[in-house]
């Protein structure tokens, strides 16, 4: 495949600048190709991203893309087990298969690439600069990992694969959860639904999602379909007593995936059992941790455990969780936006609630670069 006509892209200029930009169509070669953007997800962090708020160079952004092969080479296709034609999903993470944090399975650690070289945190000017997901094409690099997207499962609904990944991993893998535990979920956006419908996967045995006013009624009403047993606001209920009338005990295992909620760690040692499990997932954007106090740790005896991001077989689960249907992901509060920089903007600034115009706040936002 020789260079063709432009690659139509949005380009993160500065804090709330995305910008409308043409780039040429790279040539693929043996060992790279290249993918036809179908739906790229958005979360917070791209909000923080967006924002400034998450220190990001002048390029594309969308880290959560789902697409198809467009071109490929022989090498890549080798290597990635894949064809042109097939729809997939796109690590944000590159490994380079060899060094020894990639042998050990811990390729986000890799050591050629790692967490500096995440696809929609590289600079548009390193060539051939599509490396993100705001775009219609998305460059796939010899080090890229692909995943397969199972027969039937809508492109939109498949960028789940990268909050759900987050639900199966920071829910159930780190902390171990297992059938019959006793959990409670501190957020109920997109992170905490997917960490509810994949403990709840994985048999537990009682499920509290916790939120807090009148921003977070919708998504907590939500809840009980992704799982929850139940739903508590913390403006009007205290959670540590609404757990144990309904559960009738305290949490054997605490997730917390809430963002700029400083009050939240307490709140999450508080819930926890003696010799239970607190885990820290995802970045929260906040540095003080009001009401909590170390020595609570000490006493419970409680495990802390941080938990940053997905990996490959987290990713593959939540794409045959998805494609089993079990829970209604697919009628998700959801909105999605062209490929222009104002339906883009506007669709980030409501998702973090800022857009001020009465709109609801969706759960799931996409990209949906060729309407
Ligand atoms: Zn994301
Ligand atoms: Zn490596």
């Amino acid at each position: 495949v020789t260079a063709g006509p432009g690659c139509a892209t949005l380009v993160l200029e500065g804090p709330g600048r995305l910008v409308a930009r043409e780039m040429a169509r790279p040539t693929v070669g043996d060992d790279d190709g290249l993918l036809r953007v179908e739906a790229c997800g958005l979360c917070g962090t791209d909000h923080e991203q967006f924002a400034g708020i998450l220190p990001a160079p002048v390029g594309v952004p969308g880290h959560e893309t789902v697409g198809v092969i467009e071109a490929l080479g022989p090498a890549a296709a080798r290597r990635w087990g894949v064809a042109v034609g097939d729809r997939v999903a796109l690590e944000v993470f590159q490994s380079c298969r060899r060094c020894a944090a990639c042998t050990a399975g811990d390729y986000r650690r890799c050591e050629r690439h790692g967490i500096g070289d995440m696809y929609g945190f590289i600079a548009a000017d390193r060539a051939p600069g599509l490396w993100g997901g705001y775009a219609r094409y998305q460059y796939l690099a010899p080090d890229s990992m692909v995943l397969g997207v199972p027969a039937g499962l809508d492109p939109v609904i498949a960028t789940l694969f990268n909050p759900l990944g987050a639900g199966i991993r920071w829910g159930v893998q780190v902390p171990g959860t297992g059938p019959g535990d006793v959990v409670a979920v501190l957020g109920p956006g997109i992170r905490g639904l997917s960490v509810s419908a994949a403990v709840r996967s994985a048999g537990a045995g009682y499920v509290m999602v916790v939120g807090k006013g009148a921003g977070d009624t919708e998504r907590l009403a939500l809840a009980p379909r992704f799982g929850a047993d139940l739903a508590v606001d913390a403006a009007a209920d205290d959670p540590v007593k609404a757990l144990v009338s309904g559960a009738g005990r305290l949490a054997d295992v605490v997730v917390d995936v809430t963002a700029r909620a400083p009050e939240a760690l307490g709140q999450a040692v508080a819930l926890a059992r003696p010799g239970g499990t607190v885990v820290l997932a995802g970045t929260r954007g906040s540095d003080g941790t009001p009401g909590f106090h170390p020595d609570h740790v000490v006493y419970k005896e409680l495990r802390l455990l941080g938990a940053l991001g997905v990996d490959a077989p987290a990713y593959a689960a939540a794409l045959d969780l998805l494609a089993a249907d079990t829970f209604p992901f697919a009628e998700l509060p959801r909105r999605t936006a062209p490929l222009e920089p104002a339906a883009v903007g506007g669709l980030l600034e409501s998702m973090a609630g800022g857009a001020g115009d009465g709109s609801t706040r969706p759960v799931h936002g996409v990209i949906v670069p060729w309407t």
